[in-house]
């Protein structure tokens, strides 16, 4: 079984280093681009099959025999079967053989998935992990082969295999859910104090982290001067964290908090919550627990049932991360690295894996709420207005 693996390692070693090779070494000349113009060029020549045009803008590229793996963390929630349908669409059409696999959230079902990926010949891998730290062997054995590996939307955490980060610029993610509950609550000016309850996300994605303290550094000065009360008193990262970003977990702790703290009558005024899954398990606890003055809600993602609570005034806001702006951004580092020409980074500083900082491209996350959704999401073509009926 191990010979066999290594055997596979190796074939996929030596397809590797000729790949990278070679567009290595064209990097300076117009090879790689005409190459890349003819193999564009060829399907024109044949009727596209219906089919494939349907789920495409361009007819796909013929496959030029390159293979990208793209590892996803689940298809419950709606956000990552976007991202992996926009990279797949736009991974093909650019002439690339896609490995697209989703892995239940499930760590072990994503390790094999991954190490399947390596096996069968993947030329780049590009990883959004559901546990950063965990996927270090079959990490090891990507680095082995010489197979590049883009951690998408979550960085992959201590391993040194991990060539280049794609993501939104998360930290001001939680910037933003923090500023719009100050001006929201006009904290400047109010008296308050008002009342306030948080929900972070997964204490095994790093974003989870960055969410939280880009909110928390907007918020903690008014925390502290007494405008903004925590009536549960949990407030640090640990007491306010959402395993897996699981909507129940975040639903049956806002349960407890407002049979503790808010079932005599207590007003919430805000409740700040990382992203739209947790959001969600807030509205429904809301929904069965609490008879006051609905709360601030923030959220990420723009998820079709969060918009919809948005627009029923049940979430105050979320966070607008174009999946096809991650993926387009992917799609090009891939070709950039495969082409040998220099990745597009713009961050070299922030994120620090625990073996050095990842080069890194942000994207620029957008606020929404029920004022600019229409534009945001059905004008771009993001929903279809039924979507959100
Ligand atoms: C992503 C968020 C998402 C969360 C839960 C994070 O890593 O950046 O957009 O809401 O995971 O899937």
């Amino acid at each position: 079984m191990k010979k066999k693996l290594l055997s596979m390692i190796l074939a996929t070693t030596m397809v590797a280093a000729t790949l990278v090779g070679c567009g290595s070494g064209s990097a300076e000349t117009a090879a790689p681009a005409e190459e890349a113009a003819t193999e564009e060029a060829a399907p024109a020549e044949e009727a596209a099959p219906a089919e494939e045009a349907a789920t495409e803008e361009a007819a796909p590229a013929e496959s030029n025999g390159t293979k990208v793996g793209v590892s996803m963390p689940t298809k419950d929630l709606q956000r990552w079967n976007q991202d992996g349908a926009n990279m797949q669409a736009e991974l093909e059409a650019a002439g690339y053989e896609v490995d697209l696999q989703y892995a239940s959230n499930d760590v072990q079902t994503q390790v094999s998935q991954v190490e399947n990926m390596i096996a069968g010949g993947a030329n780049v891998l590009v990883i959004a992990a559901i546990e950063g730290s965990s996927l270090g062997e079959a990490l090891d054995m990507a680095k082995a082969a010489n197979i590049p590996v883009i951690a998408y939307d979550r960085l992959l955490m201590n391993s040194d295999a991990v060539s280049y980060y794609a993501t939104f610029d998360n930290y001001m993610v939680g910037t933003k859910q923090g500023e719009y509950i100050v001006d929201a609550l006009d904290l400047d000016n109010a008296e308050g104090p008002f009342n306030m309850e948080i929900t972070a996300g997964d204490p095994g994605d790093n974003n989870a982290g960055y969410f939280y303290n880009g909110a928390m550094d907007v918020l903690n000065p008014y925390i502290e001067a007494g405008k903004l009360v925590v009536v549960s008193g949990q407030t640090s990262f640990d007491e306010v964290a959402t395993p897996t970003w699981a909507t129940e977990t975040a639903q049956s702790r806002a349960e407890n908090i407002l049979s503790s703290n808010y079932a005599d009558g207590t007003q919430i005024d805000v409740w700040l919550c990382s992203n739209d899954s947790t959001a969600l398990g807030v509205e429904n606890a809301l929904a069965a627990n609490y008879n006051g003055e609905y709360p601030i809600i923030t959220g990420q993602d723009c998820d079709i049932e969060n918009v919809k609570n948005m627009i029923a005034g049940k979430q105050s806001m979320s966070i607008f991360k174009d999946t096809r702006t991650l993926a387009s951004q992917v799609v090009k580092m891939v070709g950039q690295i495969l082409n040998g020409e220099t990745v597009d980074v713009n961050d070299t500083e922030t994120y620090d894996n625990g073996t050095g900082v990842i080069p890194s491209y942000l994207c620029e996350p957008v606020f929404a709420d029920v004022n600019n959704y229409k534009e945001l999401l059905i004008d771009s073509g993001y929903y279809a207005e039924s979507d959100l009926q």
